[in-house]
């Protein structure tokens, strides 16, 4: 028996959606999570539920998430491994995973932005989740990554306990645009880890749109708010 084999029968790696021991073929997901992830497949639904969620806020071109976030869920699992232990490589994998479901939908986006973390929040975790989402993305559906370019420029408290109204508020104006000309009549895909009720990616959008960008949005989880 080799080393591999003798150390994955001591220490199992272990799925991120249900936490049984994978087999040799698996990576992250186990086949049964993989296959049965609760997909919203909004991708394939003309002026989809994310879309409208938009109308009458901010003009968005295409939108859409990948799965939903509902509670006691392998989706629940896997996105609170990507953002609270540690598993950014959960992340990337996901990433690709919506990459080779949503090349078509996205093929005229130009750059991939994934939502920026301030740099204290991001000293805590170690990495930006919708980062590493929108790394995933990108090796898939071939679309150069622009990181840094948009910022946040102010600590806003965590969304997790205010109402829909308290987050817009929340975190209205808390996003910048450094180099402008870099978006100018660009077609730009924001990446977010979950949407809830979409005031931070309608902060980045206008943020976006004042550089003369168009906006299309992703967000791998779909919580119910
Ligand atoms: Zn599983």
């Amino acid at each position: 028996m080799c080393l591999k084999s003798l150390l994955n029968l001591f220490f199992p790696k272990l799925c991120v959606g249900c936490g049984v021991p994978l087999f040799a073929h698996e990576y992250l997901l186990c086949d049964y999570c993989r296959f049965n992830l609760p997909y919203t497949n909004y991708h394939l639904m003309p002026e989809n539920p994310i879309e409208q969620m938009f109308w009458g806020k901010i003009r968005i071109f295409k939108a859409t998430s990948f799965i939903f976030y509902t509670k006691d869920s392998s989706a629940q699992s896997i996105i609170h491994n990507l953002k609270y232990h540690s598993r950014p490589e959960v992340g990337t994998f996901m990433g690709r995973l919506a990459g080779n479901a949503l090349a078509d939908f996205y093929a005229d986006v130009d750059l991939i932005v994934p939502v920026p973390l301030h740099p204290k929040k991001l000293k805590k975790r170690g990495y930006n989740q919708s980062e590493m989402i929108a790394r995933g993305l990108s090796e898939i559906i071939g679309k150069p990554l622009a990181l840094d370019a948009l910022f946040k420029n102010k600590i806003t408290k965590t969304q997790t306990k205010k109402n829909k109204e308290e987050r817009f508020l929340n975190v209205r104006g808390s996003f910048s645009v450094k180099n402008a000309e870099m978006f100018e009549n660009k077609h730009i895909l924001l990446v977010d880890d979950v949407l809830t009720t979409g005031a931070t990616l309608e902060a980045c959008a206008s943020a976006l749109i004042d550089s003369h960008a168009k906006i299309s949005v992703f967000t791998l989880g779909l919580a119910s708010s």
